[in-house]
């Protein structure tokens, strides 16, 4: 537990106040952290912008430009809209005689589809009852669909297409079944009639290798990595090995093979990463994906998991503000043993289980406040103190690391919003900072014959580039930019 000076008189009062505007502020940033438009908010500022910040930012800030690199029939609209070069065409939208019946439209037609994104918080019932499409109409289609899920079970993001008559009532309504099956429900008197357009995908395989030059990001980017992919490669899969704020410079050098969907000559999704060298201070680190028991997961080379049994800090970007040891009481002035770690952080920073683990308890724990602990198996305990609420968690159940289990709060005997953390081994305290943590099991037997056979062909194709870049190829001397490879060919098209 800790005990920072308490500064006014009335310190409930004043923590209350400050807390109630943390949480104020908080709740604003979560809004907008649900908001993928906003990207600016997925990366909370915390008093000053670090490099990654400032990397982030300008990745995100170009993404707009890119889109519209991307997509051929935006250019042109852009084009039409300049002013003074070339010839001007002007059009006008007149308004036009209004249609005199449904009834007119023949069976076969084009479809004029009206397409609605599901926006957060919607579901079908709301977006028809926005429509003034009554809810008969909605059953009626449920009813006739081959699978209700698709449709009450809406996904932020998703397309749905409304053909609406001048009337104003339903014709057909359309809706993605899957990446690769879009439906057409059409209302044709009493019946509805589906129609099941496939819309055929393409995963491709590409390799992606530049160097990092002036940032990491900057240079992914322009390479025509995502920011998705950017983030795996930072946050979760050298996470562990490279301290990206601090480790990198502009000599180090990345490959990347991810795999890129397509369909209708659109990019559409990008990922998994299936392997990654990043050499970092002339040291490569090689990673590569792996799918046991139906999860993902990173290892090296030779099958060991990049994946630490613990993580350094149960808080991202969070300041360290009292240590473990012995330490001058700050209101009684007497010495006591601090049993854990502090980090401040604003309330309602989430705090992520320290690794795999089952739920001992999630509640209130005397001055401890809300208190998460966690049994990490052979022993090792964690406990998370103080949070302004933990997440929904039950009594032995299983958690994974990384999993946010609460909130950063200055709940119990606590002065202001921080996180106390304590590591136990068989009950005893230890210093989670010092501590050598159990490494974690390298893959063996049949798991390690299949990681071979899976894992090969990510690792020639990585091996390849990285070869012809960076030994055979004399390199190129250039001052600014990075080198820059990129090759995209057909998964089909593996060796073995
Ligand atoms: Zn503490």
């Amino acid at each position: 537990m800790t005990q920072p000076p308490q500064i006014s008189p009335d310190p409930h009062q004043a923590i209350r106040e400050q807390n109630l505007r943390a949480a104020a502020e908080n709740t604003a940033n979560e809004a907008r952290y649900a908001d993928p438009r906003d990207a600016a908010a997925r990366f909370p500022f915390n008093g000053r912008w670090t490099r990654r910040d400032w990397a982030h930012a300008s990745l995100f800030a170009t993404l707009g430009a890119l889109v519209i690199a991307m997509v051929p029939g935006f250019s042109n609209v852009m084009r039409g809209a300049g002013a003074g070069d070339g010839p001007g065409l002007t059009t006008m939208s007149l308004p036009l005689p209004p249609l005199r019946a449904h009834a007119a439209r023949p069976a076969e037609q084009q479809r004029a589809w009206d397409v609605v994104k599901v926006e957060k918080g919607q579901t079908l019932g709301s977006i028809f009852a926005a429509r003034d499409i009554p809810a008969s109409v909605m059953h009626r289609l449920l009813e006739a669909s081959a699978d209700r899920q698709a449709l009450t079970r809406l996904r932020p993001g998703a397309e749905l297409g409304f053909d609406v008559a001048a009337d104003g009532s339903l014709l057909a309504l359309r809706y993605d079944r899957n990446d690769t099956q879009r439906v057409e429900l059409s209302l044709a008197g009493d019946k509805v009639v589906e129609k099941v357009i496939e819309r055929p995908v393409e995963v491709r395989t590409a390799v992606i290798s530049g160097k990092v030059g002036k940032s990491l990001f900057h240079s992914a980017r322009k390479l025509g990595l995502s920011p998705s992919v950017i983030t795996t490669l930072t946050d979760e899969v050298f996470k562990y090995d490279i301290d990206f704020d601090r480790d990198v410079t502009s000599g180090d050098r990345f490959s990347v093979v991810v795999e890129q969907t397509w369909r209708e000559g659109e990019l559409i999704k990008t990922g998994p990463v299936t392997a990654a060298v990043f050499t970092a201070k002339g040291k490569p680190f090689t990673a590569v994906r792996f799918e046991r028991n139906g999860k993902g997961e990173y290892f090296t080379a030779d099958g060991r998991p990049l994946k630490k049994s613990f993580i350094r800090s149960p808080i991202q970007y969070a300041r360290l503000s009292s240590r473990f040891g012995t330490r001058r009481h700050p209101v009684l002035g007497t010495s006591r043993m601090h049993k854990g770690v502090d980090y401040a952080a604003r309330t309602g920073t989430p705090i992520m289980a320290a690794g795999d683990a089952r739920v001992v308890s999630a509640g209130w724990k005397g001055g401890y406040g809300n208190t998460v602990v966690l049994d990490h198996g052979k022993g090792h305990t964690t406990l998370y103190a103080h949070m302004s609420r933990t997440a929904k968690l039950k009594r032995g159940q299983r958690v994974s690391q990384g999993d946010v289990i609460g909130y950063v709060g200055s709940t119990g005997m606590s002065t202001g919003p921080h996180l106390h953390y304590e590591f136990r081994v068989n009950g005893v305290h230890r210093n989670p900072l010092q501590h050598t943590m159990p490494p974690p099991e390298p893959l063996s037997g049949a798991a390690l014959a299949q990681f071979r056979k899976q894992t090969a062909p990510a690792l020639e194709r990585i091996r390849d580039v990285e070869e012809i870049l960076y030994a055979t190829v004399p390199a190129r001397p250039s001052a600014e930019d990075p080198q820059v490879a990129a090759a995209t060919t057909p998964a089909r098209a593996h060796k073995g």
